[in-house]
């Protein structure tokens, strides 16, 4: 019998979503453990069996000197070092902390903000170790997980799309809530993956997948005016689930309020 690989999940700064999926294989999971030991997993065993890790699926941002220091432990020990969901890509929903006064934002979360150590930034596992593969998603989708060990396991190199949410949309006939509703779906510059979920719900997508690959952001922010919303109400759909991405930070900037416009 084939050598199983040896898997592990890491949380750092995250809710824990991204470990859910795993735990929702069910039945996959079941099929998967021929060929994959789940060497270490906190939210599924409290069995903890040392790298070296052939495979590791990091969920969370690095938000703290000790992040720092437990992701740089997992690297060296590990072949193929995969950031899960938006907290390992873009640094996650809390990094709508990194423009803001750090003390400030302590302070209107915790009652003792001086106990609270950390960095004033949260940023992408990449800022700080080199990585493998990107899955995007708040929260990843299993799918991906499961496609991802897949290849792993057959020695290819994972897929990554490149289209954006309108596809899948398409290929499931939903109304566009653009052209229906007047709603500012960011579903035409955000990463496919999740099978157009809010449009099939009548809603428009907020970006929950990040940015898609070489999205035309100005024309989408022009498209959001021409739709209504004002300047400041841009910058706050690109200032939201994945606020640190690349792509979205630039072009929220460029509708950041001025020095004085409040
Ligand atoms: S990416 Fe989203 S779902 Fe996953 S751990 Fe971060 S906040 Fe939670
Ligand atoms: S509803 Fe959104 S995701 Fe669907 S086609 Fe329209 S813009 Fe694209
Ligand atoms: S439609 Fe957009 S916001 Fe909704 S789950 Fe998909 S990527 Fe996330």
């Amino acid at each position: 019998m084939k050598q199983k690989i040896k898997v592990a999940v890491f949380k750092f700064t995250s809710c824990s979503g991204c470990q859910l999926p795993f735990l929702n294989m069910e039945t996959e999971l079941l099929d998967l453990a021929e060929a994959v030991e789940i060497a270490c997993f906190a939210m599924a065993s409290s069995a903890v069996h040392p790298g070296p890790y052939d495979v590791a699926f990091v969920e969370g941002g690095i938000s703290c000197a000790r992040d720092v220091e437990r992701i740089k432990m997992v690297r060296e020990q590990t072949k193929i070092l995969v950031a899960i969901g938006n907290c390992a890509v873009h640094g996650g929903p809390q990094a709508l902390r990194n423009r803001l006064p750090f003390d400030e934002v302590k302070s209107a979360v915790y009652p003792q903000p001086d106990l609270v150590e950390g960095y004033p930034t949260s940023k992408g596992l990449a800022e700080y170790v080199p990585v493998d593969g990107f899955l995007e998603g708040c929260p990843v989708d299993k799918g991906h997980l499961q496609d991802y060990i897949v290849s792993v396991l057959q020695g290819k190199a994972p897929e990554v799309s490149t289209r954006s949410v309108c596809l899948e949309c398409k290929m499931k006939n939903n109304v566009c809530v653009i052209v229906a509703e007047g709603v500012a779906c960011m579903g035409v510059v955000t990463s496919a993956g999740c099978g157009a979920l809010c449009p099939s719900y009548d809603r428009g997508c907020y970006g929950c997948f990040g940015p898609s690959a070489d999205p035309n952001l100005s024309a989408f922010s022009n498209l959001c005016r021409e739709l209504g919303l004002t300047g400041d109400e841009v910058q706050r759909k690109y200032r939201y689930i994945v606020s640190n991405a690349k792509a979205f930070r630039e072009e929220a900037d460029k509708y950041a309020p001025k020095p004085g416009e409040g």
